[in-house]
């Protein structure tokens, strides 16, 4: 029983005493008692797939999520003043919600931002809509060949619109100053407060630039990061070799990992499939390595030490990783875990094969609810399972519950009502309901098996003598709710080494 009203004494940053209790949760340290009456208690939720950096960024800049148009969005950036050096950034855009669908052009917003470069990120990162002033700077005009892998949108007349396609979005991404030593460590005390909010009292920051490091290591030692941080570096380009990087241990951040990518994503055609896109007859995807070149760079990063996490989105890059790991099965120790992002759809007869080589599905479930019209029609009919969660447990695989943020809000109860509903929003109907998991198994993926995909399952995850106090209080028990009222019970109170987060916490923003 994971989930509880209890009395906890903490005391050390961990748990020293459980009794159980009627009616209330209390949590009594240092002599004091905080007492939540009708309030359940259980271990701190993780989030096992986000990118810390970027969504506290993104936090300091306009967002355009839920707008319903293009002038909208335009609207609502009316008022803001540049936000990086001479440039004003913001995201959240998500042109399919619009009517009608159609990507939107630098004209709308040149007309309020003649003279101040604009760049918008779309909701998935994977396309750039900006203003006039920010190609001219980029130097991207009529004259400009799309890059390998990348799409400028063009008038009829080859003039470019206004958006920029995964990695032609990089042209003009490379002119943008980077953040500040100062704006970055802004970025990052807002991201983890905001993420404790959610009950949220460990992140695995996936993607992390080695440059990035030395101010986590500064936070940690000064005591100033309110979650803990488990983080997987760049290894697409070796990047971890060539910064000399390797694993380390501490009590709120640890070098854990590294992250490949196998391949790109399902919205924007870049996901590898065994058989080509319904809506985009031939084309089946890209594999971003040969199998011969990733199982050379997996090796090495075992023999390391390092843990391994692979993104996969489509089936041939699952089939990839899948067979990848399992001839890998006796490099480095067990506990150095093998991990696959996002497994997003994934051919039947590859799922034993994930199971035997002890690989771990790291999984977001919102993009599952949140993808699910686009997903129909990129696959129309084949054998293959979108997000097959029930599928993946039944053979044994443990799932990791994350949520992709800034991708996705990094809001955990949602994240359960998307597992145990799979009801894509303004739909009435679950899709593939039988990959829909129980409460039980929803809030495993976002606790003790997100553990487990670290390997720190031995101290955390559960409610125990001698495990981490990091708890989360919450004011309904989700295992008594109805499904469709997940999202919409509360936290109360987080605590991390068993110190009071939140709402104590909020000073820690800075
Ligand atoms: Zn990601």
């Amino acid at each position: 029983m994971r989930l509880q009203q209890v009395w906890l004494r903490v005391a050390g940053g961990r748990i020293r005493d459980v009794r159980p209790l009627e009616g209330e949760v209390v949590i009594e340290r240092e002599g004091q008692c905080e007492r939540y009456p009708n309030c359940w208690a259980l271990p701190g939720f993780v989030d096992a797939h986000g990118h810390l950096l970027h969504y506290g960024l993104e936090l300091e800049q306009p967002s355009l999520r839920g707008c319903q148009s293009a002038e909208e969005c335009v609207e609502r950036l009316r008022h803001w003043e540049p936000n990086r050096g001479e440039w004003l950034l913001g995201a959240g855009w998500n042109h399919e919600h619009w009517n009608p669908p159609v990507w939107p052009e630098a004209a709308l917003l040149d007309a309020i931002f003649p003279d101040v470069p604009v760049v918008l990120r779309r909701v998935d990162g994977h396309a750039l809509w900006v203003n006039s002033e920010a190609l001219r700077r980029a130097g991207i005009d009529d004259e400009t060949p799309d890059p390998p892998g990348g799409l400028i949108v063009r008038t009829a007349t080859g003039k470019p619109t206004g958006v920029l396609i995964d990695a032609a979005a990089e042209l003009l991404l490379r002119h943008i100053p980077p953040p500040s030593p100062v704006e970055m460590r802004r970025a990052l005390l807002r991201a983890a407060a905001q993420l404790v909010r959610y009950g949220i009292t460990e992140v695995h920051d996936m993607d992390v630039d080695p440059q990035w490091v030395p101010l986590f290591h500064e936070l940690a030692t000064a005591g100033q990061l309110p979650i803990r941080v488990q983080s997987y570096i760049r290894a697409q380009a070796g990047q971890w070799k060539t910064a000399g990087l390797l694993p380390t241990t501490g009590e709120f951040f640890q070098l854990r990992g590294v992250k490949f990518y196998a391949d790109g994503a399902l919205g924007s055609y870049g996901a590898a499939l065994l058989e080509p896109y319904a809506d985009a007859q031939p084309h089946a995807g890209i594999l971003f390595f040969s199998s011969e070149a990733l199982e050379q760079a997996v090796r090495e990063a075992l023999q390391t030490g390092w843990h391994v996490a692979i993104h996969a989105i489509g089936d041939a890059a699952v089939r990839q990783v899948a067979h990848l790991f399992h001839r890998l099965g006796a490099v480095g120790d067990p506990e150095q875990r093998r991990r696959i992002e996002h497994v997003q759809i994934v051919h039947p007869a590859d799922i034993p094969v994930l199971a035997e080589a002890g690989v771990i599905a790291s999984v977001q479930p919102l993009h599952c609810i949140h993808d699910a019209p686009m997903a129909r029609r990129r696959l129309g009919m084949r054998c293959s399972i979108p997000y097959p969660w029930q599928s993946l447990l039944s053979a044994g695989i443990p799932l990791a519950a994350g949520s992709d943020f800034p991708i996705e809000p990094p809001d955990v109860l949602a994240g359960l009502a998307a597992f145990c509903l799979r009801l894509p929003p303004g739909e009435t109907m679950p899709w593939y309901p039988e990959e829909r998991l129980d409460i039980e198994q929803a809030l495993a993926a976002y606790t003790i098996w997100a553990h487990y995909a670290a390997a720190v399952d031995d101290r955390r995850g559960l409610l125990l003598p001698a495990y981490d106090a990091d708890i989360v209080v919450l004011d309904r028990n989700p295992a008594n709710c109805e499904p469709a009222e997940l999202s919409t019970v509360r936290v109360v109170a987080v605590y991390v080494a068993g110190v009071r987060r939140w709402p104590a916490g909020e000073a820690l923003a800075g």
